[in-house]
């Protein structure tokens, strides 16, 4: 049974490259790594700038691992002054700050663009022109989040997030501008599928979990923090906290809880999922 699927994959994705090849012919290809095992499916997209781009994915015959002891763990808190800050206190820079000179070139484009006359020559090339940026910066955006979240499943055995509700954040404008600019939901996506292709824990908090308003050491929560305040010192025990800092151990924490009570039950009460599993309480 399983052979006969394979055959008919295959055919399928020896159809798609006969129906490139009618089309554009035979084309020069960069080889990312080498593809070690069965391919079970070839996906080929064209972008706007008119690059072609081929995913395959390959098994390579390895059972996905049991879930491994949680001796390394790390939570993750998005951040405005940086894109991720990690419970053990890493900082991981904002990546629109390296595309800002490419946003600037990218508005002097589309204004070239839009002083172009309809349907004009010059109006073909200037809007290749953009869509090229456009997609120099989506795959360097791309490149820095796959680079991120390689370095930290490496690291760690079990990877906690915020579930960030982005549209319960619209009300302010620009947090939601620089959550939706870094594409911290591309980021957990690929720290998802990583973590768990290598039989890793990736672990969703309720964004609801007041991780930054609660002191990691006392478990005692503050009223009020606005989002200008950047660091706090906590009445009960004195200690001084980061803000971002203290609410990735906060996302830590509440992971290793929940991982230890073997189920999705929030000390807060909220809701948590698991592997992409919601439970509501
Ligand atoms: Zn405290």
């Amino acid at each position: 049974m399983v052979g006969r699927r394979l055959a008919i994959l295959k055919m399928s994705s020896l159809m798609v490259t006969r129906s490139i090849y009618r089309y554009i012919g035979l084309v020069h290809g960069r080889l990312h790594r080498t593809l070690d095992g069965t391919i079970k499916t070839v996906t080929v997209s064209r972008h706007p700038d008119g690059k072609y781009f081929v995913s395959v994915l390959v098994d390579d015959g390895k059972a996905n691992l049991e879930s491994v002891p949680v001796d390394r763990a790390v939570g993750i808190d998005v951040g405005l002054t940086h894109f991720a800050i990690t419970s053990d206190r890493s900082k991981f820079d904002n990546p629109t700050k390296f595309f800002v000179k490419r946003q600037r070139n990218l508005k002097r484009k589309q204004q070239k663009l839009s002083r172009k006359k309809k349907g004009s020559q010059n109006r073909k090339k200037a809007r290749l022109a953009v869509a090229k940026l456009h997609s120099k910066i989506a795959r360097c955006r791309e490149d820095f989040l796959h680079k991120l979240s390689r370095k930290i499943v490496n690291e760690n055995q079990v990877i906690a997030v915020e579930n960030l509700n982005i549209k319960g954040r619209v009300k302010n404008h620009n947090l939601a501008k620089a959550i939706s600019d870094v594409g911290w939901g591309m980021f957990c996506t690929m720290l998802k599928y990583k973590a768990e292709s290598e039989g890793k824990q990736y672990i969703e908090i309720d964004g609801w979990f007041p991780s930054s308003k609660t002191c990691h050491v006392w478990l005692n929560r503050v009223d009020h923090l606005s989002l200008d305040v950047r660091a706090w010192t906590c009445k009960h025990c004195g200690t001084h906290h980061d803000r971002d800092v203290n609410a990735a151990i906060n996302i830590r924490n509440e992971a290793l809880r929940i991982l230890a009570l073997g189920t999705s039950a929030s000390a807060w009460g909220g809701d948590v999922s698991l592997s992409g599993k919601t439970s509501v309480l």
